[in-house]
């Protein structure tokens, strides 16, 4: 690929398969996310050509079936091809959400539990088929990112239980989850937190002016 900036419309470039000199919209080329236009090395012909013979080549078909049928399985199925599927997702989904990442693939392989164990949940990680633990890479502290020291790797159940609750947080969850639980097996209809402990935790609501009383005390303007 030869960078050129993005003024470069209608200018030659030498095709260094054919040896011909070609307008530049003759060659295969895109705009990187840095604004210069690059222009693959041979023209679109010359490329085309290529693609034709080597499509001609016996059995080369099947063998391209069976690579990219295999493809997303050698991804799934191996600790190696897991964490670089992780890191392409993770360092997209950094770039869309603006969260800091600075990880690398043995960044990643690094931390993975030895027994292959979730360490949150202390059930065997698996891998081959979609499943709730299926390993997953987890922010330890959320807002800091996909940064050395502050990865772990979980299962995707511990992952969508955590999202990014804080461990007080999951306290309380629990807790209630328990006395939600027990209430409703003693039989209670409503089993929830009874009326007398949450009246003091919830504001009782007020029976305030209509909404639309409210609207017509805005000044004018
Ligand atoms: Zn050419």
């Amino acid at each position: 690929m030869i960078a050129l900036s993005d003024t470069t419309a209608g200018l030659l470039q030498r095709c260094q398969t054919c040896g011909e000199e070609k307008v530049v919209e003759a060659f295969t080329h895109a705009t990187g996310r840095d604004g210069i236009t690059r222009y693959r090395y041979e023209c679109k012909v010359c490329t085309a050509t290529w693609k034709r013979n080597h499509l001609a080549k016996p059995d080369i078909r099947a063998k391209n079936r069976v690579y990219w049928n295999n493809y997303g399985k050698r991804l799934r199925t191996t600790r190696e091809g897991w964490a670089r599927a992780c890191f392409k997702a993770c360092k997209c989904r950094s770039r869309s959400k603006g969260i800091a990442f600075n990880i690398t693939v043995a960044d990643i392989l690094a931390v993975f539990p030895e027994d292959c164990v979730c360490p949150a949940l202390g059930r065997p990680l698996e891998f081959g088929r979609r499943s709730s633990m299926n390993p997953s890479l987890d922010r330890i502290r959320p807002e800091l990112g996909y940064i050395v020291g502050n990865i772990a790797i979980i299962s995707m159940r511990a992952n969508l239980i955590k999202q990014d609750a804080s461990a007080e947080e999951l306290r309380q969850v629990a807790s209630w989850t328990e006395e939600a639980r027990a209430l409703a097996e003693s039989g209670a209809t409503r089993p929830w937190r009874d009326p007398a402990s949450s009246a003091a935790l919830v504001a009782p609501r007020q029976a305030g002016p209509m909404k639309r009383e409210i609207l017509l005390d805005l000044p004018r303007g």
